[in-house]
């Protein structure tokens, strides 16, 4: 009786944090592999890091083809057009005038620093990288760390809205909200691999595109046996 009023007097614990390979584990069982980046060649997935800020990737997939049948999926081919035409071909991709600057000022780093040679550049020092490209006209740290993950296959947790949307609705999360914190966050909790962070980046976009929405679709929700605001929307 005595200890059942002990136990009654406690105050509640907090709810343990869910480990992030487990909310991984539920949403690799629930849509499988996806094969990221989706591109042909390095450069493409640089080129396909830049077009694809603030625009959604069927109009990216537009600009890419368009830039393809121009011929213009080099470096040196970016750089040898009219920066007006370069944008008229990334049109569909949205901040057309804006993109090109920015697709002209990466070429410029790959030409300038390594001699045209996208290889060179994405086998050099990641953290020097890191800070080329950060200190390159219209890239910051999701554009860069995509390009880091992505293109030269480095372990560097990308983070965008969609991981800020779930994470924040899990509860699994930094108490601040630099891009700096939330990447260190999931640093400092996964085992540093390069394959593992390709791919739940790939899942965590899937699946807020496909369920933890703007308004979320909780019911069907792979990961809402973990998920403690998906919990309180089914059950009122
Ligand atoms: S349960 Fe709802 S809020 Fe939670 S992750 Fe799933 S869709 Fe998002």
């Amino acid at each position: 009786m005595v200890a059942m009023e002990r136990s009654a007097m406690r105050p509640e614990q907090p709810r343990p944090e869910p480990p992030l390979l487990a909310i991984y584990g539920a949403l690799l069982e629930a849509y499988g592999p996806q094969h990221w980046w989706p591109a042909e060649s390095p450069f493409e997935v640089m080129v396909g890091a830049i077009l694809t800020q603030a625009a959604a990737w069927t109009n990216v997939e537009r600009a890419i083809g368009q830039l393809k049948a121009a011929g213009a999926m080099s470096p040196q081919a970016i750089l040898a057009l009219a920066e007006h035409d370069l944008a008229r071909l990334v049109r569909p991709a949205g901040y057309f005038n804006a993109k090109a600057r920015k697709l002209k000022a990466l070429c410029s780093l790959i030409v300038d620093r390594f001699g045209g040679d996208v290889d060179a550049m994405l086998a050099h020092d990641p953290e020097e990288l890191r800070r080329l490209l950060l200190a390159t006209y219209g890239i910051g740290p999701e554009t860069a760390d995509s390009i880091l993950l992505y293109a030269a296959g480095r372990p560097y947790f990308v983070v965008d809205a969609y991981t800020r949307r779930l994470f924040a609705r899990l509860q699994v999360r930094p108490p601040g909200d630099t891009y700096g914190e939330w990447q260190e966050f999931f640093t400092a909790r996964l085992p540093r691999d390069a394959s593992l962070y390709n791919e739940f980046h790939a899942l965590i976009v899937r699946h807020c595109k496909e369920r933890c929405r703007v308004r979320p679709l909780c019911l069907s929700c792979p990961v809402l046996p973990l998920c403690p605001t998906g919990q309180g929307t089914v059950s009122t």
